[in-house]
């Protein structure tokens, strides 16, 4: 372990006085650690006395050998050349490079990931655009694959309790350590726990502390976690609601307002703030008191009510839970214009026209073919099609069939609940219109702005 200190060659590489304390800090304690590891076994197997003794000093021993790791790990990082992990003085973790000799904040393969993001913005509708690049995101941070129980179980071994307390990026690493070797027992093939480390926290810090302050609230950490992990839609939003509502499980307007901006920070931090109504809470936490009929303080109940309604600021969510749905599912369809049959992926039925489908690239790109509006409704699925889908379908397109454009184009059906707000950007596109059920929605394309 301790060769890569050996291996600097003074002539050859002028080393700075911080790198060198570093390189002596190792020696000693790599020394210290041999001590122990002697010591220890000097003591074991005397007597019944020393055996105590040798159990402490085992103990001891391997915490300083999970510090030594955990700082020597830091230090070396999950890079390989011309890259290498710097620490900045509050303890950030930044990224130089060699051969360019520039320092970034993200780590390599961050970068590549937001480069890669890049080829999503070819997706016409903000919700989908943002939900994909989301999905991407999740599963690269290996985060698909973490159970809500998992992480719960991980918050508590780290008494993660006080949601308004400040994390530093030791207590960070140390419960992002917890978690992916908790991924790492059950998924060793797909998980890295050193590079998921480094890269979790890294999207953190870019979600959360932009600023690099080396400092996120627990709640951000929480929301940031259980946004992307593997669980139920509504069981998410119940977690949510219990971080920040009071022991008797009501919620008032300030603290609605703090889990909202923490989970707007993640569209936000994909340059997607704007299609979700902006950075203000303010309309959101609004809407979600006038639907609770202006009560002063929220019950669970209401506020699922009110989030089942997908409102503009969060409806990113659902749309990630039917994305990732949607990945493996095969439509026994032919798509009408690039005449691909099954459809995989989303499916999208007409409610104007009789067997007219569309698959989710021609979609999402929005060909549409001949005779075809886009003001015309449709209707989406991220799974197959039940019988009872089908009939109530049919009985829809027979409604539609003599409607006329001028018609749809007035009786325009949206996907999430609007909220009243000042944009800050361009507006949302009415992209869908969803039913109560969470396998499909309704589709109703207006306007359809490209994104830049
Ligand atoms: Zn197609």
């Amino acid at each position: 372990m301790n060769h890569l200190a050996s291996t600097f060659d003074p002539s050859d590489i002028q080393l700075s006085p911080s790198n060198l304390e570093r390189i002596e800090d190792l020696n000693t304690r790599w020394r210290l650690l041999q001590v122990t590891v002697d010591t220890g076994k000097s003591n074991s197997g005397s007597n019944g006395l020393d055996e105590v003794d040798s159990k402490i000093s085992v103990k001891e021993h391997l915490k300083q050998l999970t510090d030594a790791h955990t700082d020597f790990c830091l230090s070396q990082g999950s890079v390989e050349r011309p890259f290498e992990q710097g620490i900045s003085p509050n303890n950030v973790p930044y990224y130089i490079n060699h051969q360019t000799q520039t320092t970034c904040w993200d780590h390599p393969k961050m970068t590549e990931l937001y480069q890669s993001l890049a080829d999503l913005n070819n997706v016409r509708f903000s919700a989908y655009r943002t939900a994909m690049k989301l999905r991407r995101l999740q599963k690269a941070l290996c985060l698909d694959l973490l159970s809500m129980q998992t992480a719960c179980e991980v918050f508590e071994q780290h008494t993660l309790k006080q949601n308004e307390q400040l994390l530093d990026i030791s207590q960070l690493v140390a419960c992002l350590t917890s978690l992916y070797q908790r991924l790492e027992q059950s998924h060793s093939h797909l998980v890295n726990v050193q590079l998921s480390v480094d890269m979790c926290l890294n999207w953190l810090l870019n979600v959360y502390d932009t600023g690099r302050t080396g400092k996120i609230r627990t709640l951000s950490f929480k929301t940031g976690i259980i946004s992307l992990c593997k669980a139920h839609l509504e069981d998410k939003y119940r977690f949510l609601f219990r971080q920040v509502a009071s022991a008797t499980g009501f919620c008032d307007q300030r603290r609605l307002g703090l889990l909202l901006h923490d989970s707007i920070q993640i569209p936000r931090q994909l340059g997607e703030v704007a299609s979700f109504g902006g950075s203000n809470i303010e309309p959101s936490v609004r809407s979600c008191f006038q639907f609770a009929n202006n009560k002063p303080e929220l019950e669970a109940a209401m506020f699922l009510d009110w989030m089942r309604l997908e409102p503009q600021s969060m409806v990113w969510l659902p749309v990630l839970h039917r994305v990732a749905a949607a990945e493996t599912a095969k439509h026994q369809a032919k798509c009408n214009i690039c005449k691909e049959c099954p459809i995989i992926g989303f499916r999208y039925r007409s409610l104007k026209h009789f067997n007219y489908d569309i698959c989710q690239s021609c979609f999402f790109s929005g060909r549409v073919a001949k005779g075809h509006k886009m003001q015309y409704p449709m209707v989406e699925y991220c799974t197959p099609t039940t019988s009872g889908e089908d009939v109530r379908d049919f009985a829809k397109v027979l409604k539609n069939k003599f409607r006329t454009k001028r018609y749809f184009a007035k009786h325009p059906r949206m996907g999430y609940l609007p909220v009243q707000t000042i944009l800050e950007g361009d507006n949302m596109e009415t992209w869908g219109s969803h039913t109560n059920t969470h396998t499909h929605t309704h589709i109703h394309t207006n306007t359809d702005k490209r994104h830049k």
